[in-house]
């Protein structure tokens, strides 16, 4: 089969490689009909996931139909259209138990390795790293899919790829990092980063119950989509101070809740951002928290700080101070996807959101690296490719 294979930073490939298999009762073999590259897989690209080996298969948004299917799964069928939730998980242990789903206790084989760093280790994931388990990913034209009897979510008839092909992961990660700011009617909630999981933050904190969102980015056609899908109110950060045009904006009190949906890969105009970049580039510090320092500062006493964007390692220079004299309150995570998938589909069914507004590119599988290449520089107004296999 055709799959985008990883061969280095900054280099993928569309290889010829062997057709997945099953391999335990539980899994299914998925066709893949759509797939999506996602923010998180330009870290990858970008060379700063460790444990990446060359040939491994990229991707964790995808969809399609199941094709063949393990002994033990039961509840869905051969020829049945599906979406695939990012994070793999087993269903029985005490986590998944727990709704928390991305905190899987029996799907990493590699988790002894991130224990080393992080003491105990998250779920696996689809297509990114050995550190989250060396997993096959689905840009690709099948991927073998792990415990399906609870990773495969059935779509309803009538509903095309596009729109629910964001349940796999940007809306729900967006939703989540919504319902992290524990919302209160009257709420001005602020999220830095206008990228995907930016846009459904601040779709979904509207539908919890904002009344104001302000959106902070420095790329003009994403802060154009917050203001225009969104209705958010927009700040670029490359034209005013952050800070005091969030202070003017709420009376002097700041954000009730700050989101960061930008993560280790931050950009910014003041002197620490430099400092993160200079740091970076030498393998000094792993994370650039531009975007985190901002957020805390920013937000209101009591305020509520969710961390969406994703993290891998080390960060520098954290106002620790100001969060915990401030008395706010953090909460970060993968995203829980099996808990959201079924009631976002409802959202979605009812016409209350339409996720296809962040698609800006489709393309053949056989192009990809000009995909990824175009949403790394948000060339060509890029904002989500959506490939076809
Ligand atoms: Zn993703
Ligand atoms: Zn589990």
């Amino acid at each position: 089969m055709k799959a985008v294979c990883w061969h280095g930073a900054n280099d993928v490939r569309v290889d010829t490689v062997p057709d997945p298999k099953i391999l335990n009762p539980r899994d299914a073999i998925v066709k893949i009909t759509s797939t999506a590259i996602c923010g998180s897989d330009l870290h990858i690209y970008n060379g700063y996931i460790p444990t990446m080996q060359k040939g491994d298969i990229l991707g964790h948004e995808f969809m399609g139909e199941i094709v063949e299917l393990g002994s033990n799964v039961k509840h869905v069928k051969v020829g049945d259209r599906v979406v695939v939730p990012f994070t793999i998980s087993c269903g029985n242990c005490f986590f998944c138990n727990r709704d928390l789903w991305s905190l899987c206790d029996n799907s990493n084989p590699n988790a002894w390795m991130v224990e080393k760093q992080m003491g105990y280790s998250p779920s696996g994931l689809f297509g990114y790293s050995h550190l989250f388990g060396g997993y096959a990913g689905g840009q690709a034209e099948y991927a073998r899919v792990p415990f399906a009897d609870v990773g495969l979510f059935k779509i309803p008839d009538g509903l095309t790829d596009e729109q629910v092909l964001f349940l796999t992961d940007i809306f729900p990660t967006g939703y989540m990092a919504a319902e992290n700011c524990n919302i209160k009617t009257g709420d001005i909630v602020a999220v830095w980063g206008c990228g995907p999981v930016g846009q459904f933050a601040i779709k979904s904190a509207y539908l919890l119950g904002a009344e104001r969102v302000i959106a902070i980015d420095r790329i003009l056609e994403r802060l154009q989509m917050a203001k225009e899908y969104g209705k958010a109110e927009i700040l670029n950060y490359e034209e005013v101070d952050v800070g005091e045009a969030l202070k003017e904006m709420t009376g002097g009190r700041g954000p009730d809740a700050c989101i960061d949906a930008v993560g280790m890969e931050a950009h910014g105009t003041d002197l620490m951002s430099f400092y993160d970049q200079a740091k970076q580039a030498v393998r000094l510090e792993t994370d650039r928290p531009t975007a985190l320092r901002q957020v805390i500062v920013s937000c209101s006493k009591g305020g509520h700080v969710s961390i969406p964007g994703v993290y891998g390692g080390f960060i520098d220079k954290v106002p620790m101070g100001a969060a915990m004299n401030k008395g706010l309150t953090f909460k970060m995570g993968q995203t829980h996807v099996h808990k959201y998938l079924k009631p976002l589909l409802e959202h979605i069914q009812n016409g209350e959101i339409d996720p296809t507004f962040i698609i800006s590119h489709r393309l053949p599988i056989e192009e990809a690296p000009h995909g990824y290449e175009i949403f790394k520089h948000k060339k060509d107004n890029c904002t989500k490719v959506v490939l076809k296999p």
